[in-house]
């Protein structure tokens, strides 16, 4: 293995070799969790009219305190018969359209004696609880700017803008496959030296999460012809994810082969722990990640860097690992060559997040690390960092 690429600039690579894919029209309601390729502009003022934050009465600020006769009544959905007479009150409710002439809303707690006069005690300012037209977005105005990953409040926030379907990108084509003629499929008997096959399970789980149509491939023998097969088919996606066989044994078949298929290696190792021999390529547009066979290296592998591919081709503003911060509730060791992936959990204290790490470490305790919901980023470097200091870690649930 050449010199081991830093993380920063693995991604930075992935980046620039994902060309976004194309778009699709999606419904709104169907949008969540994809990446908006157009900008979204709201198609009517929002609110649409000056209306009610409260029940209550419509009044002119400056007829109050006092006595005042009930004009009409607003109910939401109904606009009012007419303007506001000069001296009066209308009845209205929550999101109803404030008439023409009133300027304040005051609450029915501050009113007596409603019927068909009513009597104000206190002061009104212009303006109290009405909420103006327009005051959240303006018609014609960005609601969601393009590039931006739709989670609930986006979508909330479309559908409140008279927006029914948006411009998306398609979700990428995703072709998984592992590779180890040790590997039995869970529900099988086990056999002397043979393990139950994980990855492709949890790498499905993590990559549709991220946002892909995954396609689970069979499991591939060590063995040249079946390799070639495999890789051959998984070529024809959007992007080609393999587990296992990219260490430096002689049973490590998945570079060489792909690349006698065409895919141009673009860097094989990664100053990453777990997770160092990771490689990534690309043949034509279809990226191709061959993930260590470890499951917590593939998970790793997955979620670091699959995942910024998976944003860069449906053109996300930034694809790259959305970390965030926390402070280690332990001291942590560096690794002098390679940032680490530490699983933790998380306790949030009152005064914060506190990330306490597992224990059990090693790249193939896949049931370790099932209690964390945290990676810790441990850049590399000499030393430890201290209990208390501050870190940044990518949340797994
Ligand atoms: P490899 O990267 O092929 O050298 O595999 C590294 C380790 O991960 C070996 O112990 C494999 O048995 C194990 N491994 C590889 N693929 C899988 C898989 N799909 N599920 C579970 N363990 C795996
Ligand atoms: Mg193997």
């Amino acid at each position: 293995m050449a010199e081991l690429l830093p993380v920063d600039d693995a991604l930075a690579r992935i980046v620039e070799t994902a060309k976004p894919l194309a778009t699709e029209r999606v419904t709104v309601a169907a949008a969540a969790g994809r990446i908006l390729r157009e900008p979204a502009r709201a198609l009517v003022d929002l609110p649409p009219f000056p209306s009610s934050a409260m029940d209550g009465y419509a009044v002119r600020a400056a007829d109050v305190p006092g006595e005042l006769p009930v004009a009409f009544e607003i109910a939401a959905g109904s606009p009012p018969p007419g303007p506001l007479p000069p001296g009066a009150a209308a009845a209205i409710s929550t999101g109803g359209t404030v008439p023409d002439g009133a300027d304040a809303v005051v609450p029915v707690e501050l009113v007596q004696d409603h019927g068909t006069r009513i009597a104000i005690a206190g002061q009104a300012t212009g303006g109290q609880h009405v909420r103006p037209r327009g005051g959240d977005v303006r018609e014609g105005d960005v609601v969601v700017e393009a590039g931006t990953t739709l989670g609930p409040a986006q979508i909330g926030a479309l559908a409140a803008s008279g927006i029914a379907e948006v411009t998306c990108s398609a979700l990428p084509r995703v072709a998984l496959l592992a590779t180890g003629s040790e590997l039995r499929a869970p529900g099988e008997p086990l056999g002397a030296g043979q393990i139950y096959e994980s990855n492709r399970a949890m790498l499905a789980a993590t990559l549709a999460r991220i946002g892909a149509d995954v396609d689970v491939l069979p499991v591939v023998e060590d063995d040249e012809a079946a390799h070639r097969a495999a890789i051959a088919g998984g070529l024809e996606a959007d992007v080609l994810v393999s587990s296992g066989g990219v260490s430096m044994g002689e049973h490590d078949l998945v570079r060489r082969v792909a690349a006698e298929l065409g895919v141009r290696e673009i860097f094989w190792g990664v100053a990453v722990k777990p997770g160092k021999p990771l490689s990534f390529g690309a043949r034509g547009g279809t990226l191709v990640f061959g993930l260590p066979g470890n499951p917590v290296s593939s998970l790793v592998g997955a979620l670091v860097f699959v995942a910024t591919g998976l944003r860069a081709l449906q053109g996300a503003a930034d694809a790259r690992p959305r970390y965030a911060q926390g402070l280690t509730a332990a001291a942590l060791s560096r690794n002098v060559h390679r940032d680490e992936f530490v699983r933790a959990v998380r306790v949030d204290d009152g005064d914060g997040v506190l990330l306490r790490p597992i224990s059990g470490q090693e790249s193939h305790m896949i049931v370790r690390a099932a209690v964390a919901d945290s990676l810790v980023h441990v850049p590399r470097g000499d030393g430890e960092i201290p209990a208390g200091s501050p870190v940044r870690f990518l949340a797994l649930d």
